[in-house]
């Protein structure tokens, strides 16, 4: 005889079942696993605490549930995070987009005031960073820039989703070369993990994420010497660099950009008060 699974008792199940398997927010995961397949918000949830689940449901809700409980992020498995108020489809290929970085939006906001420009993205992945300036300044040309094509391919589509595809170029390459071209402001959330703090980042992190978004060599610093090192060259006068740094990086980053000539160095912390962001403008 097969058992009824009503919302309620599902949703105890699911949170019980993260729970044992480490998992941060275990009733919040498993609410939003519920809702996307009863195609209802958080609140729908407690509306339909009663109503027994189908076997077309149960079939849905099994494979996700296993795959978070194997510690797969909720955003894959839902196919979707929320980056500055929009949605933005994630993948595999792409770093899921944290709310941490809406610190370098906000930084690029306040540091361009003139009225339109150009603006790189460098490793844009699932395109949020550029996109997300793309809406807030719609007479700037905004480029995503990206050695990863799979990862230009989702940054493309959220593009669309977003309605500002026109408005942004996507460009495959290498950061240690950036696009001919200059730029009046140059944003960069780039990978910056260094190799021995890899063992001890979340699963969800280390097993999931796309590790060339997440590691780089040199202590994690090699992406803020290239930047760095391309920015007399690649900024107009006055043009700004903003990167996103790890907590430690502060002082090192600056001294990088010190290094290759910038001014008006600064660093920006985020709301839990950690070094978050490094800015600098050419000369
Ligand atoms: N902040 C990310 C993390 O939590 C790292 C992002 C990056 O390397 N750019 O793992």
């Amino acid at each position: 005889m097969s058992e009824t699974w009503t919302v309620l008792k599902m949703l105890r199940w699911i949170t019980g079942y993260f729970q044992d398997k480490g998992i941060d927010s275990p009733r919040l995961d498993a609410e939003l696993l519920l809702a996307e397949i009863l195609k209802v918000d958080r609140i729908g949830i407690y509306l339909n605490y009663d109503r027994p689940l189908d076997s077309h449901e149960l079939e849905l809700i099994r494979p996700l549930v296993r795959k978070r409980g194997q510690r797969e992020p909720l955003q894959y498995l839902l196919g979707y995070t929320e980056f500055w108020s929009r949605r933005f489809q994630v993948t595999p290929d792409v770093l899921i987009p944290r709310p941490d970085t809406e610190i370098l939006v906000e930084e690029a906001l306040r540091q361009v005031p003139e009225m339109l420009g150009r603006i790189l993205d460098v490793g844009t992945g699932s395109g949020a960073i550029a996109i997300s300036l793309a809406g807030e300044l719609p007479k700037w040309e905004v480029t995503g820039f990206d050695l990863s094509s799979a990862a230009l391919a989702v940054a493309k589509e959220n593009g669309q989703l977003n309605g500002l595809d026109d408005r942004i170029s996507w460009i495959n390459g290498d950061l240690a070369s950036l696009p001919q071209q200059t730029y009046d402001l140059i944003v960069s959330n780039p990978p910056y993990i260094a190799t021995s703090e890899w063992d001890a980042l979340m699963p969800e992190v280390r097993c999931h994420e796309p590790q060339m978004a997440l590691l780089a060599e040199e202590n994690g610093l090699l992406c803020y010497r290239l930047l760095a090192a391309q920015a007399p060259s690649r900024l107009t006068k006055g043009g700004w660099l903003l990167v996103e740094i790890g907590a430690t990086q502060g002082a090192a980053v600056k001294q990088l950009f010190q290094d290759a000539g910038l001014r008006d160095i600064y660093l920006r912390e985020d709301y839990a008060g950690l070094p978050r962001v490094v800015g600098g403008r050419r000369d």
